[in-house]
């Protein structure tokens, strides 16, 4: 198949490629981690806030339904163990923020078995009620995402295996493990959107992962697995669709206007499960790498705190410096190892002193390097210099809100500027003042 290159984008350098194969995890079976209590935050989506809808001293199965909302654009939230709710309380968030949780405590050896899913839902009505949203880190609701708007012909599925963030591992141990759930999610998806083909675009550093779908893909129609360069951000929703189908996605983020549903490899799993074995989601695979004594891909329960999957991996190799949510490029820093893993967590990646590249920031050179691997084709250094100036309207005039945070511009820049993550605040703070606006008219 004729593959296009993306625009913009680069490829890492040999000091980088140094530490992804010092941080590389190698194993071949599953590990699970079952800890003796879970902390569930209520929002793990974009969209409508949920509402507890269990009470402290309740007992849960795994896979009750603990928090919800009746807005369509929200994700039910669902105990991951069966247990007793001992608490609600507040439990660290990104950055320095907190979130509300449900603290839930073991109280039975096995989990409870039984689906709670009712056998007669449709396949949308399933993945509503399995809570399902985009598991390679957007959290949009999957079944809003399956339900497009009428005008839109949807003729391809794309399942995004690129994993293209250095050190992280968790769609990739997927793809080995289970290649025919996530084409029997491929499947379903293709099902309800009436579209005709499917492709899986896997980067060229996965053979394994390569392997394996090939293999399960033999036996479904109209499949491909397309091997893919690996280069920074193959795996951005608007970049695979550049190199897969040449289309240009919509600055607004809607892709699918391009006649191609994207979903993540991990997203696609949890609908197979949800749809064939009435599964909530309730677990995923998380990559813990970087500075620890031993690295793994885990499957862990949802509300695991990160400082009992370090204690898994048998804890800190020195002094951490920094400890990373997601992969090193898009991530955030997490401060408080109470942080529990949540839908949108693939990957906590720890740096001690020696590998944490702390940065001292010099004026800008004027070299142009941002711009060349901006994969939107953005002026970095310019929206960065307005927002430093406290000039929403010239960023926003500069299309700050298109910037899909991909760190390209941060990693290349001589000059070492925080660039990309003064165009994120300043694309959150022009949507704020324009949802301001709206509210007061
Ligand atoms: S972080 Fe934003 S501005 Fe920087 S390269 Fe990526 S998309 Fe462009
Ligand atoms: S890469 Fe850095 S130094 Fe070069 S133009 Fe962009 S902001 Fe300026």
């Amino acid at each position: 198949m004729q593959i296009q290159r993306f625009s913009g984008g680069f490829f890492f350098d040999d000091s980088s490629n140094r530490l992804k194969e010092l941080f590389k995890v190698n194993q071949t079976e599953v590990v699970r981690f079952e800890p003796e209590f879970v902390a569930i935050p209520f929002d793990q989506h974009i969209g409508a806030p949920n509402k507890l809808v269990v009470a402290i001293g309740d007992q849960v199965q795994k896979g009750q339904i603990i928090a919800k909302s009746s807005a369509d654009i929200s994700g039910h939230v669902h105990s991951s163990i069966t247990g007793t709710v001992v608490e609600v309380c507040e439990v660290p968030a990104l950055g320095e923020n907190t979130q509300t949780a449900a603290i839930i405590r073991r109280n039975q050896s096995k989990d409870h078995t039984e689906s709670l899913i009712d056998a007669n839902f449709s396949y949308e009505k399933t993945v509503r009620a399995a809570g399902i949203v985009g598991l390679g880190g957007a959290t949009f609701p999957t079944h809003v995402k399956l339900n497009p708007a009428d005008h839109i012909d949807v003729q391809t599925i794309i399942l995004n295996g690129a994993e293209c963030e250095p050190f992280i591992a968790s769609d990739d141990f997927l793809m080995q493990k289970e290649s025919r759930k996530i084409l029997r999610g491929g499947e379903i998806a293709r099902e309800i959107l009436e579209a005709k083909e499917i492709l899986v675009g896997i980067e060229k550093d996965k053979p394994k992962a390569i392997a394996a779908m090939e293999k399960a893909a033999n036996k479904v129609k109209n499949c491909r697995i397309v091997p893919l360069p690996v280069k920074y951000p193959q795996g951005g929703e608007g970049q695979l669709l550049e190199t897969l189908i040449a289309a240009e996605s919509p600055l607004d983020g809607r892709s699918v206007e391009t006649g191609a549903f994207t979903i993540n490899v991990a997203t696609a799993f949890a609908i197979a499960e949800s749809v064939d074995e009435r599964k909530s989601l309730t677990h995923r695979y998380v990559t813990i790498t970087g500075d620890v004594k031993k690295p793994q891909v885990i499957y862990f329960p949802l509300g695991t705190r990160v400082k009992d999957l370090i204690d898994a991996c048998d804890g800190f190799y020195g002094t951490p410096s920094r400890i990373i949510h997601g992969g090193p490029m898009m991530g955030k820093t997490i401060t408080d190892l109470d942080f529990p893993l949540t839908k949108g967590s693939n990957a906590i990646i720890v740096f001690n002193e020696e590998h944490d590249g702390k940065v001292t920031e010099s004026p800008c050179i004027r070299c142009n390097r941002c711009v060349e691997v901006c994969p939107v084709r953005l002026e970095p250094q310019n929206i960065d210099l307005a927002y430093r100036n406290d000039d929403l309207f010239t960023c926003d005039q500069l299309l700050a809100t298109a910037c899909i945070n991909c760190g390209c511009c941060t990693y290349v820049c001589p000059a070492r500027r925080n660039l990309a993550a003064n165009i994120t605040k300043a694309g959150a703070a022009i949507k704020n003042e324009k949802e301001a606006l709206e509210d007061a008219k």
